[in-house]
């Protein structure tokens, strides 16, 4: 990565004069020279707070709208034969689909391209074949659901290229839906070779994405044969990227990031990429341990990880240059057990006992976030604010999910949540429906959060 602007900043970590620190926080390649300092052996961890100036670089980061990409109403299907890459790895168990939400979620677009007359061409991949076809990883066992969601009698083709597709797409009718067996039962689509691409193009006039939770990955299916059709985003993969796009890429002032979870070392990119595009950064979950300790505080036998204090500080002086406000608990729920039921009590995050874990954030802490979102446009989500499987640890997280659901249901908000454990966490707090969007794609969201390319997107076709 190369350094693309330098800033003078000033940061809270102490260190000797003149010495030279690399901080590794990816996405933001962190140098730093300091020029005042302290000898480190004056230092104390509490008193880990003076001031030193430094010079630091920061790299490049997405620098191109998501939401000037073509779709579906930017092409002329009819009659055209049309290769729609959808996303239909459900979970399957004993030939049944558990789960048909991706599957019921990409239908709208198959339908809509067969109802205006397209050859409609389903490809996919499926679970982790190794070397070749398999039955347990056919797509033929979720051919019933894909014809429950479309309400139509779906085809299915053997293979999705060479002449058993070409075949099979040569007897279907325009305003017909066919499916072909599993992308990844060649080695081809996880390399993104162009022949396998290239035979993908060979079946069909028009491509379009529609599989948003695998656009991180730079695969023949999602990336280069994008670039070999005239293509354009799916309904699915659209509404994902207009509301990423008015979340963070040209979203109403003030937004804030709400991010929470286990660990900061797993969310380097992401609080890079944040602190520098929102107004607000409220912080919870162990994470935000970690950021304690950072600045001093005794944070007991919490989970924190001591050897990312440095991360944590770069962290919060680049939020400081942005002009983003950290908000971190001031109080906690406290329990010496973790588990459901533990006893447990509220203390400021001052004053945690040596032998007691923050579990969650307390009243306060909640109060002083609720206050500060109210005052927002836009609040993005990602990460639960304390161990929410726990009751009752569950509670911060619950009450700021809540109120953010509120303040959207009321239009003063525009929200937008995603991640695994995330999506869970407001399942429990029951606000799903409530915020604007909520991303289920994973890897994908997170990768947008932490600010990267993802080559799904970056390979479709573009307006003007
Ligand atoms: P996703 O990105 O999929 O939404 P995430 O980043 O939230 O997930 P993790 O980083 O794994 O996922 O964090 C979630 C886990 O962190 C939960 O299991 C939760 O119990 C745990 N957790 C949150 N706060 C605390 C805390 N204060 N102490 C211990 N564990 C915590």
């Amino acid at each position: 990565m190369k350094p693309r602007d330098m800033l003078v900043g000033r940061c809270g970590w102490s260190s000797a004069p003149g010495l030279c620190h690399t901080i590794s926080v990816p996405g933001l390649e962190f140098r730093a020279r300091v020029v005042i300092g302290y000898p480190p052996a004056q230092i104390g961890r509490r008193q880990a707070r003076l001031c030193q100036s430094h010079e630091f670089t920061r790299t490049k980061n997405r620098n191109r709208e998501m939401t000037d990409f073509r779709a579906i109403d930017d092409l002329d299907v009819a009659g055209r034969t049309v290769l729609v890459r959808g996303d239909i790895n459900v979970p399957v168990k004993d030939g049944k689909v558990t789960d048909a939400t991706r599957i019921v979620r990409l239908a709208p677009t198959l339908t809509e391209l067969a109802q205006k007359g397209a050859k409609v061409v389903v490809l996919s991949h499926f679970g982790r074949p190794k070397g070749g076809p398999d039955t347990i990883n056919s797509l033929r066992q979720v051919l019933p659901e894909l014809e429950a969601a479309v309400g139509a009698k779906v085809a299915f083709g053997d293979d999705c290229i060479g002449p058993r597709a070409k075949i099979a797409i040569g007897k279907l009718a325009a305003g017909s839906i066919i499916l072909l067996e599993n992308l990844r039962f060649h080695a081809g689509e996880e390399k993104n070779d162009p022949a396998f691409a290239k035979a993908l193009a060979e079946l069909g006039d028009i491509y379009v994405n529609d599989a948003f939770s695998c656009a991180h990955r730079a695969h023949a299916s999602t990336e280069a044969l994008a670039r070999l059709l005239p293509s354009a985003a799916g309904r699915l993969m659209q509404a994902e990227l207009v509301a990423l796009g008015r979340a963070l890429e040209k979203p109403e002032r003030p937004v804030a990031a709400v991010v929470g979870g286990a660990k900061i070392s797993t969310k380097l990119d992401l609080l890079g990429n944040l602190v520098r595009r929102v107004d607000k950064l409220v912080l919870g979950g162990g994470m935000a341990n970690t950021f304690l300790f950072a600045q001093g505080v005794s944070v007991g036998k919490s989970l924190c990880e001591s050897n990312m204090a440095d991360q944590a500080r770069a962290i919060a002086l680049i939020a400081k240059e942005a002009g983003c406000t950290l908000i971190l608990p001031v109080d906690a729920v406290i329990a010496r057990e973790f588990k459901a039921g533990a006893a447990n009590e509220v203390v400021p995050v001052s004053a945690l006992p040596d032998d007691a874990m923050m579990l969650d954030i307390g009243p306060a802490s909640i109060a002083v976030i609720v206050e500060q979102l109210k005052a927002c446009k836009t609040v993005v989500w990602n990460g639960p604010l304390g161990a929410f499987e726990i009751a009752p640890f569950d509670g911060g997280t619950n009450a700021v999910a809540q109120a953010v659901g509120a303040l959207t249901r009321d239009g003063v908000v525009l929200s937008v949540a995603g991640g695994g454990d995330t999506v869970a966490a407001l399942g429990h707090a029951g606000v799903v429906d409530d915020f604007s969007y909520v991303s289920t794609a994973g890897g994908a969201f997170l990768e947008w959060l932490e600010g990267k390319d993802l080559p799904g997107v970056a390979a479709l076709g573009r307006r003007g």
